[in-house]
């Protein structure tokens, strides 16, 4: 790759770099007259991405940036339609296709294994955001508009209407964004971070659309772009095609974006905000923040010095800062932020479960053990694991939330847009190398230590506390806004009011057709015709079976230890989700929980426990649980994590109680603000629980009964904790044993093979006991009544499912087909377009047999389900297009073939066999989706859902005053409780 000569004569190659920790050429071109910047990150993988990038700095919360964002991909000059990118979603067999707004850049990223489709993708995205149509009535439907609450009345109240405003009124339901944008504010009050970015409700509808255009104008220019490649499609292809498509006659233009500097402060602010929550129990539910202001982005070396510190004072809950911190008992979390991709560089600390009044102590012990590092100084070790964990998160390949690209595209494309070497986002082994020169000096880190955290004026310390009045208020501000703006309407503005509404409706309903026939699309002939498979190697080895994958996982090694669930009661259920996620946080060995926190930070990638029901493909009322010990480490510690495994299977310390007593303390603060945050998983889970084995099981494990049984602990811990504790030994008898068990491992064939030669050591040594055995025995509860659930949101989460077919009825495929034509045709467009939901869709499980239809950020209920019976109506009907179909056997096969994280492939061989799915069976279940017919999916709804339409189960979450609103339109009104 080190040759690279670039026949085409305009541009020009900057560096060419072989990054050994990535296994790639990091490519730098520039085209000439536009002095365009395009990034290359070359190497084998068929995953190819690309993005595109602007820097893009906004000067108020009113969204612009992120309402543009939504508004360019809503029809270009060559693609004049409604609404391409969602069209193209379902047109192609992309990996990912999304569109993401930053606090300083937009970036338009989408990738495909396919090289046919990826230029079809590429296509769409460069002439959506260089020639968008920037239609005005799309600018009312994406960002924000003014109706009347009955369209055609213009007696009724007014509304603000529009999916950006929902979409930040539900984002803003969370503690985190509210503390994050609040700090951000105060912190860098003179740089555009200070600005939500994604818009605030309160200012988005300031926002106009002449903003719009001229936000567009001056920051989306291909001169401004930041063009960005991953993959194995060669460079030179990717230039022709941006020669041809982008660059022809377009010409340099040069804007100035001013660089501002923050003004530092003389003296740190202290500072008193509120978060919005419907809990009544309010004890340690405040929230305190430290956050200093600590070098500029272009000081590389220091922000690599900061991440290192950040890393030995916060990893874990051992960490030399973060323990005295949970000792003192003022908190029950510690967690820091190091934004290292920001111009000048914010670090926070934030205490969770605490109370305003322990700020000052707090502060006090930050302080107090910081003076104590700086006189007794970082040991080396301390200074080693925390090199570890850098190394090992920039050496693994993880797919698991986003394709690869993406996450290479955000470590490089960040600092170039900052201006900085970009190759430092990638390296580290180098980069340690640099760094020790300066760590020979013994004062270096601590050094920094006083100069940002201890000498810092530039310190803003932040209460957020809960206020359980503060969705209404902030509803009630808007009411009474809306009612002013009323009075002040004049004839001619009621009369454009009406007019708008009425077209934007036309407009929404108007249907599209042959009219898709301008994007490309891929044919099912591009379609690969077999199931990806990922073969196991397995063998046995006393009471273990060993699986083997064999793939290139860049040096690390993947381990996971299974075995079977005995049977537990129902009850037990949400305490099994606790002990399982408590079991690789304390001791084992002959370790302490500090010493072995210690342990796996110096030594080990990861390490977690899971539950997985592994529900039977032959009857979805059938599971056959297992634990699971999964860890991963870098080769050469390989011996590490077998012996870790091993001693957190054989004897963890179930007895320390003050540490059990944290990380119960610690759950709790989580879930209570998982609540609001997730609040769409919760409704699904509640919705599903009475419908399969299954599915109950799942909600007693994940949903709403492991927050009640957390809550009920927390409450009262000192008397419940010894229990808890003996209900942890007990588990610990009964789950920690097996009578057979498995081992998967994922690495090259060279280091298995050692593996094997050293008796994975000794891991199969374990002893094998005779558990019970899970018997399936639990009884369905009897069906319960649809809910809605009182949270602190001013949108709706709304869920309705069925309980179906499993995987081996013939009709399965079908209905999985069914979904996708459900959400695109009916679904997105009355719940998104028209009703200014943020999100809605259907899913079906075939594994256990659900199906539910989901709207989420949504300023309605009534009306989204609807939507929800309309679609199961027409579809029954067979009221779709062969369009349609088409679109959904994509949709299907990108999920079924969607690529793997090399550490996850064995996994899902592995579960799947579990499940009773064999290759056979995937292959046929895959096939079936490409030769589906339409009287087929018709059939399959009518008779999997259309006949029990009756037997939904409805859960909604949301304010009391949306649910007592939207209950009046209700047929069958929601029975409303709190959480
Ligand atoms: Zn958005």
């Amino acid at each position: 790759m080190n040759k690279l000569n670039l026949k085409n004569k305009n541009f020009s190659l900057n560096s060419n770099i072989y990054v050994e920790e990535i296994n790639s050429s990091l490519i730098e071109v520039t085209h000439i007259p536009t002095q365009a910047k395009i990034i290359h990150i070359a190497n084998d993988d068929l995953e190819n991405f690309f993005s595109l990038s602007f820097k893009t700095s906004p000067s108020s919360s009113n969204g612009v940036a992120h309402v543009l964002e939504h508004t360019v991909l809503c029809g270009s000059k060559k693609f004049p339609i409604k609404d391409p990118f969602f069209s193209m979603t379902r047109r192609s067999l992309n990996t990912y296709m999304n569109a993401l707004t930053g606090a300083d850049f937009t970036c338009y990223p989408a990738s495909s294994e396919n090289e046919k489709d990826f230029y079809n993708l590429l296509d769409v995205y460069v002439d959506s955001v260089f020639h968008p149509n920037l239609n005005y009535l799309s600018f009312l439907q994406e960002g924000i508009r003014l109706e009347f609450s009955n369209p055609s009345d213009s007696s009724s109240p007014l509304q603000y209407k529009g999916i950006v405003y929902n979409e930040m009124k539900g984002s803003l339901n969370s503690s985190e964004d509210r503390l994050w944008h609040k700090m951000m504010e105060e912190l860098l009050s003179d740089l555009p971070y200070s600005y939500n970015s994604g818009g605030d409700p309160k200012e988005i509808p300031n926002l106009t659309y002449q903003d719009l255009l001229d936000f567009h104008k001056t920051y989306y220019h291909p001169s401004q772009c930041l063009f960005f490649f991953y993959g194995n499609i060669p460079l030179e292809k990717h230039l022709a095609f941006l020669e041809e498509k982008v660059f022809n006659k377009v010409e340099k233009k040069v804007i100035a974006v001013p660089t501002k500097k923050q003004r530092r402060f003389s003296a740190p602010k202290e500072i008193k905000a509120f978060y919005p929550t419907a809990e009544e129990d309010k004890n340690n539910k405040d929230i305190v923040a430290f956050g200093f202001l600590t070098c500029q982005i272009s000081d590389q070396k220091e922000v690599l010095a900061l991440s290192l510190i950040d890393s030995i004072l916060t990893e874990n809950d051992a960490s030399v800062l973060t323990l005295p911190l949970l000792q003192s008992g003022l908190c029950n979390q510690v967690e820091t932020v190091f934004e290292s991709e920001m111009s000048e560089i914010p670090w926070l600390i934030i205490f969770r479960g605490t109370e305003e009044k322990h700020k000052n102590a707090l502060f006090e012990i930050f302080e107090k053990t910081l003076k104590k590092i700086i006189k007794e100084k970082f040991s080396n070790d301390q200074i080693e694991a925390a090199m570890h964990q850098l190394e090992f998160s920039r050496t693994e390949i993880d797919r698991s939330s986003a394709p690869y690209g993406l996450t290479l595209f955000m470590r490089t494309a960040l600092l170039k847009q900052h201006g900085c070497a970009i190759e430092n986002g990638l390296k580290i082994h180098s980069l340690f190398a640099e760094l020790k020169k300066d760590l020979s000096d013994p004062n270096y880190l601590t050094d920094l230590i006083e100069k940002y955290f201890l000498s810092n004026t530039n310190l803003v310390k932040l209460s957020l506390l809960p206020d359980p009045n503060l969705e209404q208020k902030e509803n009630t501000f808007e009411k009474e806004k809306l009612k002013k703006i009323k009075e002040k309407l004049n004839g001619a503005e009621i009369e454009k009011i009406l007019k708008e509404t009425k077209e934007l409706k036309t407009f929404q309903e108007k249907q599209e057709g042959i009219s898709l026939n301008c994007l490309p699309k891929i044919d099912i002939k591009d379609i690969p015709q077999d199931l990806k498979y990922y073969p196991l190697t397995s063998e046995k080895n006393g009471n273990f079976e060993v699986f083997f994958h064999q793939c290139f996982t860049n040096k690390i090694v993947y381990v996971d230890l299974v075995f079977d669930l005995p049977d537990l009661s129902i009850e037990e259920l949400p305490l099994l989700s606790l002990f399982t996620s408590m079991l690789t946080e304390i001791g084992c060995g002959k370790r302490s929980y500090i010493e072995n926190l210690e342990y796996i930070n110096s030594f080990i990638g990861d390490i977690n426990a899971y539950l997985s029901l592994n529900i039977q493909a032959t009857d979805s009322n059938i599971c056959r649980p297992t634990v699971s010990i999964r860890g991963k480490a870098l080769y050469r510690n390989a011996e590490k994590l077998f012996s870790l495994i091993k001693d957190i299977f054989s004897t963890p310390n179930f007895k320390d109680k003050n540490r059990i007593k944290e990380l119960l303390l610690q759950t709790y603060t989580s879930l209570s603000s998982s609540i609001n945050q997730s609040a769409m998983s919760y409704a699904v889970s509640q919705s599903l629980k009475t419908l399969s084995v299954p599915n109950l099981m799942n909600n007693q494990l994940n949903g709403l009964p492991l927050f009640e049984k957390v809550k009920e602990i927390a409450l009262n811990i000192e008397k419940e904790i010894n229990p808890f504790i003996e209900k942890l030994n007990d588990f610990q008898q009964k789950i920690l044993s097996f009578s057979k068990a498995e081992i998967i491992i994922s690495c090259d064939k060279e280091f298995f093979d050692m593996l094997q030669k050293n008796s994975y050591y000794s891991l199969t040594s374990l002893k094998a006991h005779t558990p019970t055995v899970f018997t399936n025995s639990f009884t369905l509860p009897a069906s319960s009544k649809n809910e809605g659930k009182i949270i602190a949101s001013p949108v709706a989460f709304t869920a309705m499912a069925f309980k179906t077919i499993g995987f081996d009825h013939k009709d399965a495929p079908y209905l999985l087909l069914a979904t996708s034509i459900s959400e695109n045709k009916i679904l997105h467009p009355l719940i998104r377009e028209q009703g200014g939901a943020y999100g809605s869709g259907t899913t079906y499980n075939p594994n256990s047999g659900s199906l539910y239809f989901y709207a989420f950020r949504d300023p309605h209920i009534a009306s989204s389900l609807d939507a929800f019976y309309l679609a199961i109506e027409e579809l029954s009907k067979g009221n779709f297009e062969e369009e349609n179909l088409f679109e959904a056997k994509l949709q299907a096969i990108q999920n079924i073939d969607a690529p793997t994280s090399p550490g996850k492939k064995a996994l899902i061989t592995f579960y799947n066999e579990k499940s009773g799915k064999t290759r056979k069976m995937r292959e046929e279940f895959r096939k079936k989706i490409l030769l589906a017919e339409k009287s087929q999916v018709q059939k399959a709804v009518l008779n999997h859902i259309l006949i029990q339409k009756e037997k939904a189960k409805i859960v909604s979450f949301a304010s009391i005053e949306l649910l007592e609103k939207e209950n009046i339109k209700l047929p069958q009104p929601l029975f409303v409780q709190p959480i």
